[in-house]
């Protein structure tokens, strides 16, 4: 018989991975820890555990960028997406489930799977290399002697054991007769350039109204397991930091020195300073936001800022319990672990950010498996997919030194060329172009080693 594939994990992406590689007749061997050890946040020992909402966020396939990553893993052949269409319940334009019955679903397909071997136990170290393939997919709650051992494979700065997000913003949305590229003092990056950063400068009162609605804005909560958060080690909350007194931010990642507006040819008051975030240039986040602040707030509070009015946010901020790799410094263009190639990752542990972000990167992990096991080089999805894009983005698209969990956006995609329409059917333009190249895609074989 064939080698088996081993996986370790039965979240969302391992039980996508498993499904993927025995559908294309490879035997699985599937290890799931629960329930002889349990996670903080996992309540069963059901496989593809919703762990908090029930929501997959939009199906809309045509405008929505979540949507389009659904249709693309239907069109995949997803075990979870199948199951999910199947135990839907009434939600609007979301796609949401009942958890336990969509949970039942997902274990069912497995264990009845003749292919799938399933072992309840917890893997203590990286897998030996006479394993051969294997996918790590043990999530953002990752077991502590794994995520040691990944850890003293990959570095100390190399696997977080939390997020510190700040808010993402496209680029387009900002307003540059208020904001200005230049770098502090016109010093020279890595790069080369001198005028790297978006500046949106505030005035006295603009900043003490700022200070105040980020002391008075609603927050979140850390859960319980969460509270020794050692965050406090370099990434305060900006509302923590606003609360230690009226100049801490001005002193801090707010400071306006070095900074010449050209609106006044003299230093702002205080100034917000956003950073490129992904190779395509689309997206910037906000330096030194990362935030607890409820995203309805985040919204509400951001937009104070000069320049910001209309920003139109991929991803808010937050801070969380989150185990995941720099992918981009440390995974290649197909997942493996470039160290230890036999290995290869998958889920929320690569840095992407959400169950069916988790599962997508299980599906093309699963795929990539496979092309492994024949000897061929796996083809990743063109990059003007959502699964392409939100691949290349994890594993080199995305910022390595200031890199943290993302959701699919189109801030990911590469802008189609010639002249776009404006607002949502420029969506339209984006998600046609990408079911289009899937399909060319899930036609192709996997190329010769
Ligand atoms: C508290 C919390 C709430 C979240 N809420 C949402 C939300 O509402 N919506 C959303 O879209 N995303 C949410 N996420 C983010 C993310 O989408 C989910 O965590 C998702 O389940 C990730 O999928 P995964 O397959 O990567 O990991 P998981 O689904 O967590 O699966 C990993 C599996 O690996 C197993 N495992 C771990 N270590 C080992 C080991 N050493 N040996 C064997 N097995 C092991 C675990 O038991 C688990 O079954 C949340 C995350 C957390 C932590």
């Amino acid at each position: 018989m064939t080698n088996p594939i081993h996986i370790i994990g039965g979240g969302l992406a391992g039980s996508e991975a498993a499904w993927q590689i025995a559908s294309a007749g490879v035997p699985v061997i599937l290890h799931e820890m629960r329930p002889v050890r349990p996670t903080e946040a996992h309540k069963g020992e059901g496989f593809a555990e919703l762990v908090c909402s029930n929501s997959f966020r939009s199906d809309d396939a045509e405008y929505n960028a979540v949507g389009l990553l659904h249709e693309e893993m239907r069109r995949a052949g997803s075990l979870i997406l199948a199951a999910a269409d199947r135990r839907k319940v009434p939600a609007g334009s979301a796609l949401a489930v009942d958890r336990d019955a969509f949970s039942e679903d997902v274990t069912n397909a497995l264990t009845g799977h003749s292919l799938i071997e399933i072992r309840r136990e917890e893997i203590t170290g990286l897998p030996p290399p006479d394993w051969g393939v294997t996918i790590i997919a043990t999530g953002p709650l990752t077991a502590p002697g794994l995520a040691a051992s990944i850890r003293a494979e990959t570095g100390e700065e190399s696997l977080a054991f939390f997020d510190a997000i700040a808010p993402i913003v496209y680029r387009e949305s900002i307003d540059f007769s208020v904001c200005w590229m230049q770098s502090r003092y016109d010093k020279e990056g890595p790069g080369g350039g001198k005028a790297d950063y978006i500046n949106c400068p505030l005035d006295r009162d603009q900043y003490h109204a700022f200070v105040a609605a980020l002391i008075a804005g609603e927050k979140t909560e850390f859960k319980d397991w969460e509270r020794d958060t050692p965050y406090f080690e370099g990434c305060l909350p900006i509302e923590v930091m606003a609360a230690r007194g009226v100049e801490t931010l001005r002193y801090g990642p707010m400071k306006g020195v070095g900074l010449d507006d050209p609106r006044t040819g003299r230093w702002p008051y205080a100034v917000v300073q956003l950073r490129q975030d992904n190779a395509l240039g689309t997206l910037y986040n906000l330096v030194g936001f990362q935030t607890k602040l409820k995203h309805g707030a985040q919204v509400e509070i951001f937009r104070m800022i000069p320049g910001l009015e209309k920003a139109e946010f991929a991803r808010l901020g937050g801070l969380h319990r989150n185990i995941f790799l720099n992918s981009p410094r440390l995974l290649d263009g197909t997942l493996r672990l470039k160290s230890c190639p036999h290995i290869r990752f998958a889920g929320q542990i690569t840095g992407c950010e959400g169950y069916v972000e988790s599962a997508a990167v299980g599906l093309l992990a699963g795929r990539f498996a496979l092309a492994d096991r024949a000897g061929l080089a796996g083809v990743a999805p063109p990059p003007t997919t959502a699964m392409g894009a939100l691949l290349a983005h994890i594993t080199g698209g995305a910022e390595a030194e200031s890199f943290q969990p993302m959701n699919i956006n189109f801030g990911l995609f590469p802008p189609p060329e010639g002249k776009l329409p404006k607002g949502r059917d420029r969506k339209r333009v984006y998600t046609a172009r990408a079911l289009a190249d899937l399909q060319g895609w899930l036609c192709l074989p996997a190329r010769a080693a």
